[in-house]
């Protein structure tokens, strides 16, 4: 089993006297795709930004890679990418604007061309963030977590909204992004992607951890415990069809 990289122990968070965040325990391991899923109000953003160092823990403990969120956040900082919302991005700017811009936050001098190059919009470079498709503004989203080399990124619903190509595109993406030694934590709420993507997931409902497990002994287990589909499963899925008769190219606009 490889190294624990994010430790989360018996972590709350109470916004006044709501605990949104109630006891929760999780380790995430290095190398793997983790998705955190869960119903609207979970707990889910509560819990990552409290890891993400973005806002205040009310208990427990949070360790990133060997540091302590009490003591060390800058540290922890520095080695993590958290994607942006694609609407925090200036419109006007070209994407190698960006990148310069994001670059001096980091106080890292980027290869902007290179970096375009790993999410495939290097013939963008010069392309005004506005004029771009939905799947570009979200691959570049992806590479704006990328700069400063992190260990591990944390994507919030990075496919929603996208089509069946741009969606595969990007999971395609972020698999290569695993494989080249990042963690990631993702959220989603489309469980065919969780399915397809994520090493193991954890499901949160109303502030505690409810299962913790890789998406296949999920369903084996719940298959082993008697339930059956009220419909026929077949081997293909109306996605499979829409990909089949439409290609797997991505249409950019
Ligand atoms: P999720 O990401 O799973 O949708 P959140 O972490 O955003 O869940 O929210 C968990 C619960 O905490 C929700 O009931 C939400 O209304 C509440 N909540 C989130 N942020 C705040 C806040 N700043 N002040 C008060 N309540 C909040």
């Amino acid at each position: 089993m490889s190294q624990k990289i994010i430790e989360v122990k018996n972590l709350t968070k109470k916004y006044g006297d709501f605990e949104a965040v109630k006891g929760i325990s999780f380790d995430v391991f290095e190398g793997e795709i983790f998705g955190l899923l869960g119903p609207n109000g979970a707990g889910k953003s509560t819990t990552l930004e409290i890891i993400e160092t973005l806002r205040p823990k009310t208990g427990g403990e949070v360790i990133v890679n060997g540091l302590s969120l009490d003591k060390e956040p800058e540290k922890i900082k520095s080695i993590i990418g958290v994607q942006l919302q694609t609407s925090g991005f200036y419109p006007g700017l070209k994407l190698t604007e960006l990148i310069s811009l994001f670059g001096g936050l980091y106080n890292e001098s980027v290869d902007a061309l290179k970096l375009l190059k790993t999410v495939n919009l290097e013939d963008k470079a010069n392309n005004r963030y506005k004029n771009m498709s939905g799947g570009q503004k979200q691959r570049f989203s992806i590479a704006t977590t990328l700069i400063n080399h992190p260990k591990i990124i944390f994507l919030d619903e990075p496919t929603t909204g996208l089509d069946p190509q741009a969606r595969r595109n990007l999971w395609e993406l972020i698999r290569q992004i695993r494989d080249q030694g990042t963690t990631v934590i993702i959220t989603t709420h489309y469980m065919d992607e969780a399915e397809q993507l994520c090493d193991r997931v954890a499901i949160m409902d109303q502030g505690n951890i409810i299962a913790i497990d890789s998406p296949d002994h999920m369903i084996d287990k719940l298959i082993a415990s008697g339930f059956e589909r009220s419909k026929d499963v077949k081997s293909a899925s109306l996605e499979d069809v829409f990909i089949q008769l439409t290609g797997h190219t991505i249409r950019e606009d």
